[in-house]
């Protein structure tokens, strides 16, 4: 059987973040219901098409999933284990607020089968939290983590932000060592990207100066040493984990080109699915999905990628691992090696000693994950 990762969109949110351009907004109860509904069919109706997959992974993300009420997300996973061949040992995840979920939503969270928690942090610093647009100060994240350990989490991942308005190296490095002193057995740590469709990026309210490039820059490596001095591993660009915790959803979707045996199927507002080389993506418009009824009418941009482009993502996604690519698996999915598809581009960046080849992968050294973005563009072929 294949293996399938399971995404659900919840896109409801308490207010929004101002550097948020996620597809999230404050809805009323009702609206919540009746989504649910039409998440629950949307599961149903496209249960035939994943029939010969176990279900690995299932992740809600958002938005805030940890808004709803505990039961939808019971109803929700109800629905999957009833219509799809979950694994007994699936890694299901929800991604939760700390001002919105606490001990008595936990245990309940736990009973309904989600055993992996994301909560998002960000920032150590009340000032920088609030500068974000975030509804929870830090001791509100300290009581929800605490609180989430109690009820029986085992595995919890804390998401940060570096380089934000008006930070500093030291308060960064400050909100990197409060993290890991909580020993949570999986770290997310991305740099800020200011879009412009938010109230950060079109500067609509006045905001303190982003930090500089310098700023920046040490920022990224402070991250590394600090995090790995405290026990956990670099496993993908921004990405930490301790030993056997990397987020197995994660990988599906970085390594999801691997022989198509890693599918990815996306349910809820705007989710993106990947069966083989088809992929295509659900409406953003929350009337048109909640009245869809779950069919098929909600899927848009349906593409199928041509081989060139799907060696591409191959490329982009696995290097962005710190184990790189398996070439066999190149070979094995395209009937082409990756050398030969890439020599020239393969022998520049090794040659610079941004790339490495060894035990059957090809990935990128730690000055290469640094340029990432400036090596994947030699990959587009
Ligand atoms: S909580 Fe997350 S999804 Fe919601 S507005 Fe803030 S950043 Fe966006």
């Amino acid at each position: 059987m294949k293996t399938l990762g399971v995404y659900i969109h919840i896109p409801f949110c308490v207010r929004k973040c101002v550097y948020c351009d996620f597809l999230s907004f404050p809805a009323e109860r009702e609206i919540q219901k009746r989504y649910i509904d039409a998440l629950k069919r949307e599961i149903e109706e496209n249960a035939v098409r994943y029939r010969d997959y176990t279900v690995k992974t299932i992740f809600f993300g958002g938005g805030t999933p940890s808004i709803l009420p505990e039961n939808d997300i019971k109803y929700i996973i109800n629905a999957l284990k009833v219509y799809y061949n979950i694994s007994p040992d699936a890694e299901v995840t929800l991604e939760a607020n700390p001002k919105t979920a606490g001990y008595e939503k936990f245990l309940a969270l736990i009973d309904a089968g989600v055993n992996r928690l994301s909560l998002g942090l960000q920032s150590a610093d009340n000032d920088e939290l609030k500068l974000l647009g975030r509804i929870h100060t830090y001791e509100d994240f300290l009581k929800s983590y605490e609180e989430a350990r109690k009820a029986g989490f085992g595995n919890i991942n804390i998401d940060l932000i570096s380089a934000v308005p008006s930070q500093t190296v030291k308060s960064w490095e400050n909100t990197l060592k409060k993290a890991a002193q909580l020993s949570p057995e999986h770290i997310s740590a991305y740099s800020l990207i200011v879009e412009e469709n938010t109230p950060l990026g079109d500067r609509s309210s006045d905001f303190p100066p982003l930090p500089d490039e310098e700023d920046e820059r040490l920022m990224y490596h402070r991250t590394k040493s600090i995090l790995e001095k405290e026990g956990y591993r670099r496993y993908e660009i921004s990405n930490y984990a301790k030993k056997g915790f990397e987020s197995r959803h994660n990988i599906i979707y970085w390594q999801r080109g691997a022989a198509h045996t890693h599918d990815y199927a996306g349910f809820g507002l705007g989710a993106s699915s990947t069966v083989g080389a088809s992929r295509w993506k659900n409406t953003n418009d929350i009337n048109k999905y909640i009245m869809s009824d779950g069919r098929d009418d909600i899927k848009e941009e349906y593409e199928t990628l041509p081989q060139d482009d799907l060696m591409e993502e191959f490329m982009f996604l696995g290097l962005r691992m710190t184990c790189g690519i398996s070439t066999d698996e190149f070979f094995q999915t395209f009937g082409k090696k990756a050398e030969d598809v890439y020599k020239d581009v393969l022998y520049k960046w090794t040659k610079q000693g941004f790339m490495e080849q060894s035990g059957g992968y090809i990935r990128l050294t730690d000055q290469g994950l640094d340029f990432a973005n400036m090596v994947f563009a030699d990959f587009i072929l």
